[in-house]
């Protein structure tokens, strides 16, 4: 087991159980998703997204998700994140004792509307209710509370939404009570000059410490530049999936997380702790891979395996 409590520079908060599976049309049974958990915090992974608190009869996928992060929150150290759409969700996170809440809010009101069915305004107050919630629930039982901002980068229904647009709603989820507003690439459309650029206008409206972290997909080949560029915009959280699985349902043609593993190697590379060990990472794979037979598991590094001589940024106990 690696030490989940040594310092590290970039948190790597692995999505897969979430946005993984809810875009794959088999269901994961509930043990193989608590021994994929498991292994990946075994490996290292502080921080993993492992279900949505939705309504069964929508993304079946997920409706053991309050057994999971039961599960999961007897794993020491380990940042357990769930996805919630309303405040109803966010009251069975609470009462689960998720660690960590996010709730999405698309700026293309249009992909809003066919996602969570709701306008800007009825999202906002969510946000609003869910803040609340946070509020009154009791001391060590309230999460830490994110608003996504999807489709960020345009949206596949509206295109490019206007700058003045996303940095208002950045600013109507902090009004409403969220601890730090997050960015994703729901879509795929992000190039590195963008992220650049909306990290920028999004910090210049909440301030620097409400905006670490950003949710990327690989959809056109970009997502290791584009967490670069994030990178060098000063965020310290990048969402992965291992072996990519995972994308959007509910945008036509968006699919694939950047992939964990290949992301884990480039932050390692470069010099950044993530904590994670990479080679047991690898063997994670062979979990998902048995749990759901059909699908295609992506990322360079499991083909190419690691250099020689390979010296990780983070210092691993020997075996
Ligand atoms: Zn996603």
């Amino acid at each position: 087991m690696t030490d989940r409590t040594s310092a590290i520079d970039i948190l790597v908060s692995e999505v897969g159980p979430r946005d993984g599976l809810q875009s794959v049309a088999t269901i994961m049974s509930t043990e193989a998703k608590k021994a994929w958990i498991a292994a990946e915090a075994a490996a290292g992974v502080r921080e993993i997204e492992v279900g949505s608190f939705v309504p069964a009869r929508l993304l079946p996928q997920l409706a053991d998700t309050a057994d999971i992060v039961a599960f999961a929150k007897t794993i020491p150290d380990l940042t357990v994140a769930v996805l919630v759409p309303n405040a109803r969700g966010a009251a069975a996170a609470i009462a689960a004792g998720a660690d960590k809440i996010t709730l999405p809010l698309s700026v293309s009101e249009t992909h809003s509307l066919a996602n969570l069915r709701r306008t800007h305004e009825q999202v906002i107050d969510e946000a609003v209710a869910i803040g609340k919630l946070v509020r009154e629930a009791p001391e060590g039982r309230r999460p830490h509370f994110e608003g996504s901002l999807s489709t960020a980068f345009g949206c596949t229904l509206e295109g490019a939404i206007p700058d003045a647009q996303i940095a208002r709603l950045a600013a109507a989820l902090m009004d409403a009570g969220c601890d730090e507003v997050g960015l994703s690439d729901t879509t795929g459309y992000a190039d590195p000059a963008a992220v650049k650029r909306l990290i920028k206008l999004v910090r210049g409206v909440v301030g620097d410490p409400a905006l670490t972290g950003i949710h990327l997909h690989n959809t056109r080949g970009l997502g290791l530049a584009n967490a670069l560029a994030a990178l060098d915009a000063g965020l310290t959280t990048l969402d992965a999936s291992l072996g990519g699985i995972g994308g959007c349902p509910f945008a036509p043609g968006a699919s694939g997380n950047i992939v964990t593993e290949d992301l884990v190697f480039m932050l390692e590379a470069m010099g950044l702790r993530t904590g994670i060990d990479i080679d047991r990472l690898l063997e994670v794979r062979a979990i998902v891979t048995a749990a759901l037979p059909q699908e295609e598991m992506f990322g360079f590094l499991p083909d190419a395996k690691l250099p020689l001589g390979f010296a990780p940024a983070t210092l691993l106990e020997a075996a």
